[in-house]
């Protein structure tokens, strides 16, 4: 029986996984208007993560020649660190995730990950290693159970439990009729955006990838829900680098260090204090949300 058994086993595994991966691809970024694959290097070595420092050299990108996107970014996201992209909208934020997960080729420039380029490390070790937080997650047509458990489809259930406990997800869990066995997704409970969202940070926990991007939800979400995300961003990316774009500079205020784009460009770093002080476009954004929210 092993013989037949183990290549279903091995199949449905497949699936589930390619599941995954396009449940955390499909909606961070709009697969139609993808560009030319990107290829793995002849001889592709396999990343090996050690502490997850992440160094961005002279980084330059564009969609279209004619339209820099990206402009000389040179950033150091140390091990473990919980950094912040912040900048205006279309300020290249997304982009730069984008070119960590190697979705795309800088135009010149390299991104390295505990000294070796992603450039020539295999796209499948490389997102192996990132866990991916999208703004807008997909759920599948499948039960709330299964839904996290797409995050690593080999966890045991106590490892699934745990990280429903670590995204703070229980309590809503406990209060569905059917609990974790509730269908959800188009046909099933429609989940408000900060359920979801969590829903990905459980997947994430479970992954258990030592990086960690994440695209904050920008839908204003109530604060209860916006307390339980925050509760379990810090669960997530407690011994991670976590890089987390932020629409509500709020909720990065304890970051390590901000990185601040403005039109593809690093124009300020620091942590939220030294950046206030600076009188520049950080505190200029900071300004313009609290008036938004007075
Ligand atoms: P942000 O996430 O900071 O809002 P993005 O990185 O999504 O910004 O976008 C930066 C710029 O790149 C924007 O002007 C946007 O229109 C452009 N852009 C994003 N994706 C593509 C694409 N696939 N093709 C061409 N231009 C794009
Ligand atoms: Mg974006």
């Amino acid at each position: 029986t092993m013989q037949v058994f183990m290549p279903l086993n091995f199949l449905g595994f497949v699936y589930r996984e390619m599941r995954s991966a396009m449940a955390n691809i499909e909606n961070l970024f709009n697969l139609m208007d993808q560009a030319p694959k990107v290829v793995d290097a002849p001889a592709a070595a396999e990343l090996k993560v050690t502490n997850g420092e992440i160094v961005l050299r002279n980084l330059n990108f564009a969609y279209h020649p004619e339209r820099p996107i990206l402009r000389e970014i040179n950033v150091t996201i140390g091990a473990g660190q919980k950094v912040a992209v912040v900048g205006s909208s279309g300020a290249g934020k997304s982009t730069l995730m984008k070119l960590l997960l190697r979705f795309y080729d800088p135009t010149s420039g390299t991104i390295e990950i505990d000294g070796q380029h992603i450039h020539d490390v295999t796209q499948q070790s490389l997102r192996c290693a990132i866990a991916v937080v999208p703004q807008d997650t997909v759920l599948f047509n499948d039960t709330l159970y299964n839904n996290i458990h797409y995050g690593r489809p080999d966890a045991p259930d106590a490892d699934v439990e745990r990280a429903i406990d670590l995204a703070h997800l229980r309590d809503f869990i406990s209060g569905l009729p059917k609990g974790p066995d509730t269908l959800v997704g188009e046909r099933g409970l429609k989940l408000s955006g900060g359920e979801k969202q969590r829903v990905a940070i459980a997947r994430a926990i479970l992954k258990g990838s030592p990086i960690l991007l994440f695209d904050e939800a920008t839908s204003s979400l109530d604060s209860q829900s916006e307390q339980a995300i925050l509760a379990a961003m810090r669960s997530l990316s407690a011994n991670h680098t976590s890089v987390i774009i932020a629409h509500r500079l709020s909720t990065i205020v304890d970051a390590d260090t901000i990185l601040v784009l403005d039109k593809g460009e690093l124009v300020e770093q620091g942590t939220h204090t030294q950046l206030l002080n600076q009188q520049g476009r950080y505190a200029e954004l900071w300004r313009a949300q609290q008036r938004e929210q007075a």
